[in-house]
């Protein structure tokens, strides 16, 4: 059986990796000249499961559990550390909301607080933290993961080739992980605008992801090593890629300086705007027709849920089994007619 999977991005290199793990024939073929340049090149990088029930279904999270495995011990590239929550003394009730629609965490006070990440010494006086949690870089993800594609006999990569329809590609299977740009195929699919910076300072070291509760512009503190900050992310439900407006760089600047002053002094070093793809139920979901896969939807969720859609993708594929939870409803009908 031979596959060909259309995008490099997160969704298209951990089909790869699925497939090919299994002993498949896999050709993925990405127009950029190198994995990872799409909306996946902006992740913050968080594979945070029991957080990010706040504000998704319960399937996220459960299918985030899954992810934390894969990242820790499929292609090892996470620091598992934890992450911490963390709101101003006005928005305590913030922190309160947080709590009751989360699990898997500990309440600390400030003490127990800086024991952790003694730069936030004094500067708040509890926190939530969720011990299990981890993190990546996203580009080291991409990077990792088609390097292993890399090695393996039975995958070709082709960087540098835009299709123009996945449905000439030859193959037994096209998988297509075009993100927003297959949306010509997806009608229902929408790009959700995020917003990013990196910072640079050596005045602050945090071992682990901070998530900085604000009843308008909650924002996320992601160390990436060598004094650098990933900030992000707004969501906006506009399609306008490309730019950073000057009110989010102000909102995620301003929350950044809150939660340690001494950003206030770092170098910006990267600002970026992209377009999440997303269904309206904010789910991913793999839709079959004939011999063509659509695997898309990522939303917010891209490094957190690849991996899970991507197993059962290959399962459904090669051994015939159902996941209603993240197949299109009639694909199975379409599958079988
Ligand atoms: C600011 C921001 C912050 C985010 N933070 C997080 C986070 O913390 N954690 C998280 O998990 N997710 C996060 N996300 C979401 C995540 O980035 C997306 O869910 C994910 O990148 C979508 O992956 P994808 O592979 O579907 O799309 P993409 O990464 O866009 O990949 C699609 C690929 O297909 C290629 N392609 C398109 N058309 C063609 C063609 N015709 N021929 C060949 N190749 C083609 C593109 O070049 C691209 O490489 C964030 C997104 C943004 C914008």
């Amino acid at each position: 059986m031979r596959i060909s999977i259309i995008g490099a991005g997160i969704m298209g290199l951990s089909t790869a990796f699925e497939f090919a793990s299994a002993g498949v024939e896999v050709d993925l073929i990405e127009r950029h000249q190198g994995p990872g340049l799409g909306c996946s090149f902006l992740a913050g990088g968080m594979i945070a499961p029991w957080c990010e029930v706040e504000s998704a279904e319960p399937l996220v999270c459960n299918m985030g559990q899954e992810a934390l495995h894969f990242w820790t011990s499929d292609v090892p590239v996470a620091t598992r550390q934890g992450s911490l929550v963390l709101a101003a003394a006005r928005d305590r009730p913030e922190l309160n909301r947080f709590s009751r629609l989360t699990s898997h965490y500990k309440r600390l006070d400030g003490a127990e607080l800086a024991l952790l990440e003694a730069d936030l010494q004094g500067r708040f006086s509890e926190a939530l933290f969720f011990p299990e949690e981890a993190h990546l870089d996203p580009r080291e993800a991409t990077r990792a993961l088609a390097e292993r594609l890399a090695a393996m006999p039975n995958v070709k990569l082709h960087f540098g080739v835009d299709v123009s329809d996945p449905a000439d590609v030859p193959a037994d299977w096209i998988i297509d992980c075009r993100g927003l740009a297959g949306r010509g195929a997806l009608p229902d699919l929408r790009g959700v605008k995020g917003e990013m910076l990196v910072l640079r300072t050596q005045e602050i070291t945090l071992a682990r992801p901070i998530r900085f509760l604000h009843p308008r512009f909650p924002v996320y503190i992601v160390p990436r090593g060598d004094g650098r900050f990933m900030i992000g992310a707004t969501s906006i439900e506009n399609e306008e890629e490309g730019r950073i407006t000057a009110r989010s760089m102000v909102e995620l600047l301003s929350a950044a300086m809150t939660v340690h002053p001494a950003f206030g002094e770092a170098e910006i070093i990267e600002t970026g705007a992209g377009l999440r793809p997303a269904f309206p139920n904010n789910l991913p979901r793999f839709r079959i027709e004939g011999r063509m896969v659509r695997a898309n939807g990522l939303y917010r969720h891209g490094f957190l849920l690849a991996p899970p859609v991507a197993r059962r993708l290959r399962r459904t594929i090669l051994e015939g089994a159902y996941f209603p939870e993240v197949m299109d409803v009639d694909s199975r009908e379409r599958q079988r007619a």
